[in-house]
């Protein structure tokens, strides 16, 4: 356990953000453990990803199987676990087809692309997407310009052209945007990275009814708040609407990379030729993801998942109020605790460095900190961590 001065040599990593000097080793449901043997409590769970904490062993189960039979066939051809995952995502929503992609941003890509080519056959070559401020939908060239998050637009300029942004929960922003171009509005149910903005229902019922009424698509971006996140299946089925496409990443896979586009079948038109990508469906990973959403459909499970969801916001509201902080929002376990100052990058640091053991969190902006546990993180798990957020809280005040 003595730990040598420079304990991690990544000198040919690529350098693309800042990571402390450990490597994670382990990982056992809400806790992974590093190099030295330290513990973490993980309330990140990589990105909201690891919907079944780490290591489940269902998904191990179905990972080691499907190794063992089959690999890669390639996707020209059908496989098992292809089949049996998209109708299992078709028959618990309101879509007809599924494309299984391998991140977030390419099932965006597909979905941006799809609507393209819905309104080159339907909308004499309609083409413009209206996303939202502070929205995130990957970091592809299309993607990044989809995204709404400050500094993107020139960032690695030209933008890919054809994405106006307006402000979530304002349909009236919506509706000045809209030209005979327009083919989708495009939104995530719960903005993430923007920092847990939920739409609200008000507005997502009325950005349906008005899509609808002038030949729209509507495209929910459910990498983040998707599969069981928000304490159901799919977050849209919080608001009583059917989009005509959905995306899914992130939790699907529960830590391997998978990711799908839904639609249905009115406006599934791709042709062969218009899609594609070498490990699309590929059985290894869509095995997993059977695994997951099996677990995910459990009897009881959505529902702790909600419990879960509303013991985390209560124990934070408590702590909002003994700390004098501007409160709590989110969904489900997609949650956000207000600061009332820019101590977000602080806290996490002092989390993580905590002694005997760390905690995990995330500040997606300077005043607030996000919580994405796994969706099975016991009651025990969910004070411990508020009670380390305490000690924190106590520490810098
Ligand atoms: C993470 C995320 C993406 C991008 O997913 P990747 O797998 O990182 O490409 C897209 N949309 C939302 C809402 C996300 O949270």
């Amino acid at each position: 356990m003595n730990k040598p001065a420079q304990s991690v040599d990544a000198h040919s990593v690529m350098f693309i953000t800042p990571r402390p000097e450990l490597t994670m080793v382990e990982g056992k449901g809400s806790w992974l453990t590093d190099n030295q043997g330290k513990r973490y409590l993980d309330f990140l769970q990589g990105w909201a990803v690891n919907c079944l904490g780490h290591s489940n062993p269902g998904m191990i189960e179905a990972l080691n199987a499907q190794a063992k039979k089959l690999i890669n066939p390639s996707p020209a051809f059908y496989n098992e676990p292809m089949i049996r995952l998209s109708n299992l995502l078709t028959e618990n929503s309101c879509f007809n087809k599924v494309f299984f992609a391998n991140s977030g941003a390419e099932a965006n890509e597909g979905a941006i692309k799809l609507a393209r080519k819905w309104g080159q056959l339907n909308k004499s070559g309609a083409f413009e997407i209206i996303t939202f401020d502070h929205s995130f939908h990957g970091r592809t060239l299309a993607t990044m310009s989809a995204s709404g998050k400050p500094g993107w637009d020139t960032m690695f300029a030209p933008q890919v052209p054809g994405f106006l942004k307006a402000d979530l929960n304002d349909l009236d922003s919506v509706k000045k945007l809209v030209t005979d171009k327009t083919v989708a509005v495009m939104l995530e149910p719960v903005q993430g990275e923007g920092g847990v903005i939920p739409t609200t229902k008000e507005f997502m019922q009325s950005l349906r009814k008005f899509t609808q009424e002038n030949n729209i698509l509507l495209i929910v971006d459910e990498v983040q708040a998707g599969c069981g996140r928000t304490g159901t299946l799919f977050a849209y089925q919080h608001y009583g609407i059917e989009p005509d496409i959905m995306t899914l990443g992130k939790g699907i896979g529960g830590g391997v990379p998978l990711a799908a586009l839904m639609a249905t079948d009115a406006v599934a038109c791709f042709v062969p030729g218009d899609q594609g990508g070498t490990y699309n469906g590929n059985p290894l990973m869509v095995a997993v993801g059977v695994s997951v959403i099996e677990q995910l459909l459990a009897p009881g499970f959505l529902e702790s998942v909600r419990t879960k969801g509303e013991l985390l916001s209560k124990e934070l509201l408590a702590i909002s109020a003994e700390f004098n902080l501007d409160g709590e929002r989110g969904e489900g376990l997609l949650r956000a605790l207000m600061l009332s100052s820019d101590i977000g990058a602080k806290l996490v640091e002092l989390a993580r460095d905590r002694t005997p053991e760390g905690l995990l969190i995330n500040s997606p902006r300077p005043n607030l900190l996000r919580f994405m546990p796994a969706l099975n993180v016991s009651d025990d798990e969910i004070r411990q961590m508020c009670n380390i957020l305490r000690e924190l809280l106590k520490q810098l005040s």
